[in-house]
């Protein structure tokens, strides 16, 4: 079984930030930004372009509400991503978005997946959570 799929049964433990029948959403745990969060379909598909359109809408929906979450930290805009394949920079092949929070205080470019920043998941979970 792949590490999202156990992170998804609850085998791995993460900080889940919304979860639905179909898809949960937990921190990243090398954060680009604070509150760096992946969504995925609970169920296993190598990446978005293989999941069928009604879980892809699930999985939308999902990060909509998230964003509007991420606005709790002070985020005033996002970078959504999806890598496809490794050649694109996939690590792990089950299908999930980056929903990346932007702060004002930053650079306004593109984020890149360069370093990940120190962070404190458990301090940004606290104020996710609910
Ligand atoms: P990819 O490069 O496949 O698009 O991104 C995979 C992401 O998953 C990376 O940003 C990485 O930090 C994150 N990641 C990898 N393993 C784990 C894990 O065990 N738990 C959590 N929360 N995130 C992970
Ligand atoms: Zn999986």
């Amino acid at each position: 079984m792949c590490i999202f799929c156990k992170i998804a049964n609850k085998e791995i433990e993460s900080f889940v930030v919304y979860e639905d029948e179909k898809v949960m959403a937990f921190l990243d745990i090398r954060p680009l930004s604070k509150g760096h969060t992946l969504v995925i379909p609970k169920e296993h598909y190598e990446n978005v372009l293989e999941m069928p359109s009604d879980i892809a809408k699930d999985l939308t929906n999902a990060v909509k509400i998230v964003c509007e979450k991420l606005k709790k930290l002070g985020a005033e805009g996002f970078n959504i991503i999806t890598n496809v394949n490794k050649v694109a920079g996939q690590e792990i092949m089950h299908a999930h978005i980056h929903v990346i929070p932007r702060y004002s205080e930053e650079e306004s470019k593109p984020i890149s997946f360069g370093k990940p920043i120190e962070c404190d998941l458990e301090e940004v979970h606290k104020v996710l959570k609910d």
